[in-house]
This record gives structure tokens, sequence and C-alpha cells, in this order.
């Protein structure tokens, strides 16, 4: 069975339909990328699959479980959005360990699985500092290991990079991607950046209007284009 089941979920607000059904399914382990231009929907779904906008229709599995009705912190996942906030107040080891720390997970439980998450991020030598003694990237590696600490079904970003600048936004990716690779976790990932989307992708959703264009893997999407707005949207000649 597949780690994320997207089953005809539709989204209006009022009268306007911000999500037309939509049917995905997510394997165990897949890094899939949510795409498109401004207002096409692209929060809004991430949004019903993290369980922080009820879906107006469909339904969502994630594990073995529907977690349609399910509260965020009952559908066994961790999201990364661009505005991370960090607890100015908190060192490293406390921001990372704080979701854990709320769940009553007891100390030295939280401080093995903070280690070990601040080794995969290679943040332990700041683990005593402050949110604002990092750099833009030490933050944001900070921001990931809250999410990882938790060991999660699925990671789900939202822009997680837009903040950055440039040349850290094509470093974090890589990041990203290595990290991925290391822990394997189903994750999806927003973005409106369409190279983005081809370099860190196992398979792109082309989104427009609330509507899916096209699933495919980048290759397949730049060879077999399903349409022209897919083709002029990543630069495909086809
Ligand atoms: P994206 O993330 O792709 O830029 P969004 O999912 O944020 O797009 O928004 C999709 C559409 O839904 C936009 O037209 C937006 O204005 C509208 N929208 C989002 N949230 C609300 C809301 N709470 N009430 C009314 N309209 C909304
Ligand atoms: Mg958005």
């Amino acid at each position: 069975m597949a780690n994320i089941s997207i089953r005809n979920v539709s989204k209006s607000y009022g009268a306007l339909n911000v999500l037309r059904p939509f049917s995905l399914e997510i394997e165990h382990g897949e890094f899939v990328v949510l795409v498109g231009p401004s207002g096409c929907g692209k929060s809004t779904m991430l949004k019903i699959l993290a369980g922080l906008e009820p879906a107006t229709e469909g339904q969502i599995f994630i594990g073995d479980r529907e977690v349609t009705d399910l509260a965020p912190g009952d559908r066994d996942i961790a999201m990364v959005f661009q505005n991370y906030a960090l607890y100015p107040h908190l060192t490293v080891r406390q921001n990372i360990g704080f979701g854990l720390k709320m769940r009553g997970t007891d100390k030295t439980e939280i401080d093995r699985r903070v280690d070990d998450a601040a080794r995969i991020l290679e943040v332990t030598p700041y683990l005593d500092r402050k949110p604002k003694d990092l750099s833009g990237g030490q933050r944001q590696r900070v921001a990931l290991g809250r999410a990882i600490v938790r060991q999660p079904q699925a990671f789900l970003m939202d822009e997680p990079l837009s903040n950055l600048d440039a040349k850290l936004r094509v470093h974090m990716r890589a990041e990203i991607g290595a990290l991925h690779k290391r822990i394997g976790v189903t994750t999806v990932y927003v973005t409106h950046d369409q190279v983005e989307a081809m370099t860190m992708a196992d398979r792109v959703v082309i989104m427009q209007g609330g509507l899916i264009q096209q699933i495919a893997a980048p290759d397949e999407l730049f060879n077999n284009p399903a349409n022209l707005f897919v083709a002029g949207f990543i630069g495909s000649p086809g």
C-alpha cells in the first residue's frame, strides 16, 4: 500500500474552487514535489495533508490509517514551512527537542534523539547556541532537525528555502536531497520554482488553477510534457 494516499480531495472556499478533485498515491520513501504558479493550490493541498485545513471532499490515508478527520498532531507527520520560527530564547538542543518534550518523552530519550538528528544535520557543534548566533543555513538545518527528531511517517515542506539567498538555496537543495537519501522518509515538497522541482523530485506534480496537469518523473516531464502549459512551465522544448 502507498505511504500516502490522497483520494478525490477537493477544496472550496465558498464559491471559489481552489482544488479540483485531486488523487495522488505516494510510495514509501518517495520525494514528491508539488509545483505550479502562485495561487494554484499547492499550500492548500499541503495544509489539507497536514490537517491544518479540512478538505471539502475526499479522503487521506497516511501509513495504513485514514487520517481525514484527525488533528495535525495525530497524523504522524512533520512540517517544515517557509517561515520556520525557531524559539529565540531556547538553544539549538532545546529547539530540536521541543516537540518531544511537549509530548512527555523522557529526557534521556530526548537527548539521544536530538544527538542523532544533530549528527545527521551536522549541527552538533552549535547545540548550545541560540538561533541569533546561527547563519541562515544553520537555522534552516535546525528547523529540519525539529522535523526529523520526531521520526515521522512523512515530511511536508512548503517552500522551505524561499527565505534564503540564491546561493544558499542551491546549497540547501543538495542538503535536503542528501538528507532524504540518508533517512529515506516519504517527503511532499511544495515550491513555485520549477528548477527546484526538477532537480529534487522523484516525481513532480504540476498544478495550475487547482488542477493537476501532469504527474511524472522529471525526465518524463521534460521529454513528454502532457500539454503546452507543462512544456512552458518547465521550459521543455517539447
Ligand atoms: P499556492 O500555495 O499555490 O500559491 P494557495 O494554496 O495558497 O496557493 O492558494 C490557492 C487559492 O486559494 C488562491 O486563490 C488563494 O487566494 C485561495 N485561498 C487560500 N486560502 C484561502 C482562504 N483561507 N480563504 C479564501 N481563499 C483562500
Ligand atoms: Mg503557497
